[in-house]
């Protein structure tokens, strides 16, 4: 299955938009996968400016290309995030945090990634970790980096709540095969070039899932290129995503957007340099159904 990727404006100061392929009416989740935005390349005069904001339920991983990104949140947590380091910020029963891309003479280029928690996870302490020493593997002209999970041997140090793997993968012109772990379904993500990925043209931005049972896929590089490898064990639970917010029951849902827009002590404070904060939309007319 192709998914392809839709525009979609984020909630920040500047407007920029995003590529997202899931979540999809064709595919809600990858393992415990559940978001995927691909944000750039663009120029940082159209950088990401994103004010203060919860979540709950839910780790978010930002990963950059190209760029730089400074992080902070209501634990405390200051952060600047470059190229090749992970940050992975786990909300559980509540966090809030700001981002703020810096100026330099880079473009902009990264992804953002949500990891849902699973029910007996949605209740922990918040917590951040910044992985900067990440294992890297280099085999046949295909580069490597393990950001979550194993791969190939090699683990990295992230603290992960379900079956799951994310892994950076740098390759050189040619067809190159990688191995799989057949009990996990995968989503190979075009991040830079043009590739083919069992055979599938898959643009860039686009999304090409595969179910559990394989131990293999190849992919042909035309150009040298750069794809982002999700995978995790079926979740097999529904979860209710809405805004920054995962939760199973409509009540999850409409407790933590209250509780955010009262500024309760549940999702703590911070002070950064854009100020302010983004009050959680109106919930639509009806009971929200997790899915
Ligand atoms: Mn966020």
């Amino acid at each position: 299955m192709l998914i392809e990727s839709r525009p979609v404006k984020l909630t920040t100061r500047t407007g920029v938009g995003v590529n997202r392929t899931i979540p999809h009416g064709r595919l809600r989740m990858i393992g415990a996968w559940c978001f995927v935005d691909h944000f750039g390349p663009t120029d940082q005069t159209d950088g990401m400016v994103v004010a203060a904001h919860p979540h709950t339920g839910l780790q978010t991983v930002t990963w950059l290309f190209e760029g730089q990104i400074e992080h902070r949140d209501s634990i405390g947590s200051v952060q600047l995030i470059e190229p090749g380091q992970l940050n992975l910020m786990t909300a559980g029963q509540g966090i809030s945090h700001s981002e703020l891309s810096l100026a330099t003479t880079q473009n902009l280029h990264a992804v953002q990634l949500w990891v849902a928690l699973p029910s007996k996870d949605l209740v922990i302490a918040p917590a951040f970790e910044h992985q900067a020493d990440l294992p890297e593997l280099r085999v046949d002209g295909v580069r490597a980096k393990v950001l979550i999970g194993s791969f190939m041997g090699q683990t990295a140090p992230t603290t992960n709540y379900s079956p799951l793997v994310g892994v950076e993968l740098t390759l050189e012109k040619g067809t190159h095969k990688i191995q799989l772990n057949p009990e996990f379904e995968y989503g190979f993500l075009n991040v830079v070039g043009e590739v083919l990925v069992a055979g599938e043209d898959v643009p860039v931005s686009a999304l090409k899932y595969f179910e559990t049972g394989r131990t293999e896929v190849y992919i042909e590089a035309k150009t040298h290129a750069t794809l982002m490898m999700l995978g995790g064990k079926p979740f097999g639970e529904k979860i209710l995503m809405w805004w920054n917010f995962i939760g199973r029951t409509h009540q999850d849902i409409v407790t933590a957007r209250e509780q955010w827009n009262q500024r309760d002590q549940r999702f703590g404070e911070f002070e950064d340099q854009i100020g302010g904060w983004i009050p959680a939309p109106e919930l639509p007319n009806l009971t929200l159904q997790a899915r």
